[in-house]
């Protein structure tokens, strides 16, 4: 059934993108948690990135704000789509339109693009000034759980979820790209938080494979701030020297670990992340 271009036709729209978002979050932070914090907890202890397990007040701090997000994505979505009514964003509505090849192209991009605007919003949010007014929320999770994905500070939500309209304005972008690239972007977010590091050893190091970021990474920038500021890859943190100078040392070490019948002993020589 096609919406009407209607003030009521928008709102419909802005609850089904808050109502998908919702879903994905809770799906896929969701499912992360049944895995690792309590089907396979002790199954996959030495791949624990802190120690510690965070309390229970936390978890419903993140999810409390990951929730609020929810509607600042919802709004966001409305305004993409109230420009696209009026023309003003590249989103089209055939594939057949730019074809096969340019549909995936324009998935890569997107990452690319986003993974860029990422970095850079995240460096000027860490700005002394800035960080207590838009970051400090996301901060308040030094050992995040994956339902820390989307705990923003409403003004964060905003900045994250205005990758999305600057993208529909900057090249063309079917609604199904979008939809892949969000599965995508919520998948990678969950994992950054998931306090588990599953990737073998040599993961960081490999001329391939260590392009992309991992768990170790961000969880390193939630309990020392200062540093691994990157999203999906580790091209910018490489190249602007943010790179914490124990990340692939702190990984290989986690990376190695095994499974120890003597659990307690494993955890007591889990990396402690300090300076
Ligand atoms: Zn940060
Ligand atoms: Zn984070």
């Amino acid at each position: 059934m096609k919406i009407p271009h209607t003030f009521e036709g928008l709102i419909e729209k802005g609850f089904h993108i808050f109502a998908i978002s919702t879903v994905r979050y809770l799906l896929f932070a969701g499912v992360a948690y049944l895995f690792f914090y309590l089907l396979f907890k002790n199954k996959w202890l030495h791949k624990r990135i802190q120690q510690k397990f965070p309390e229970n007040s936390n978890i419903f701090f993140e999810i409390k704000y990951s929730m609020l997000n929810m509607v600042i994505f919802g709004i966001t979505g409305m305004f993409t789509i109230w420009a696209s009514w009026h023309g003003w964003t590249k989103i089209y509505a055939e594939i057949s339109d730019y074809g096969m090849v340019y549909f995936l192209f324009s998935i890569i991009a997107m990452i690319f693009v986003h993974d860029t605007y990422f970095y850079w919003t995240h460096r000027f949010m860490h700005l002394k000034k800035v960080f207590p007014l838009v970051h400090k929320v996301h901060h308040h999770s030094l050992n995040p759980t994956p339902w820390a994905a989307f705990s923003f500070h409403p003004i964060e939500g905003f900045i994250e979820a205005g990758i999305l309209p600057l993208i529909t304005f900057l090249f063309p972008v079917h609604p199904l790209a979008i939809l892949i690239f969000l599965l995508f972007m919520t998948a990678l977010n969950v994992l950054g938080h998931l306090g588990f590091e599953m990737y073998p050893k040599g993961f960081t190091k490999h001329p391939l494979l260590g392009l992309n970021n991992t768990s170790t990474h961000h969880n390193m920038h939630h309990s020392l701030t200062n540093c691994n500021y990157g999203l999906y890859f580790n091209f910018w943190d490489k190249w602007m020297g943010t790179n914490h100078k124990k990340y692939h040392e702190t990984f290989e070490k986690l990376a190695a670990q095994k499974a120890s019948s003597d659990t307690n002993t494993v955890i007591k020589e889990t990396v402690v992340l300090s300076e």
